[in-house]
């Protein structure tokens, strides 16, 4: 379309430099007229087509811009996953009294630090999310970003 546009805008300002060129060899009134006549709807198509070769590149740069935002995302994305195939080396699964099995951080040698446990949903979405205790006496767990529960 841009191409096409483009090509429009050319060949009408080629033709009037043709009809300019003819008339230098023209003394009739009328011949000057008939050019001035042909010179301004050549001069108003070749502003139309400029105007929307103009309305094409706006539409182009937003396109553009678009797209450089999605690679950003994507490339954010990637980043993200790669992170979590390193760090989940760092993680074990767990099997709960109920059979039900979890995720948690692996402890390192004299680190007494808490290891809660995590989401095995999430988990499976390559996101950590550490299960909360909602109830004590049924051991009921609760995962704030999937909203699923689990029970111990
Ligand atoms: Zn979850």
């Amino acid at each position: 379309m841009v191409v096409a546009e483009a090509a429009s805008v050319v060949t009408t300002l080629k033709n009037a430099v043709d009809i300019v060129d003819k008339l230098r060899n023209s003394d009739s009134k009328e011949d000057l007229r008939s050019v001035a006549s042909s010179l301004t709807e050549m001069l108003i198509s070749a502003r139309l087509a400029a105007l929307a070769l103009i309305e094409q590149k706006a539409l182009l740069i937003d396109e553009r811009s678009t797209l450089l935002e999605r690679v950003k995302s994507l490339e954010s994305e990637i980043r993200t996953l790669a992170d979590f195939d390193l760090s989940s080396e760092k993680y074990e699964r767990v099997q709960t009294a109920k059979g039900r099995f979890v995720f948690r951080e692996m402890g390192k040698s004299g680190d007494n630090s808490p290891r809660p446990y995590l989401c095995p949903n999430c988990f499976s979405k390559k996101s950590i999310s550490i299960m909360q205790l909602w109830d004590t006496e049924y051991q009921q767990y609760y995962c704030q970003a999937c909203k699923s529960d689990l029970y111990f």
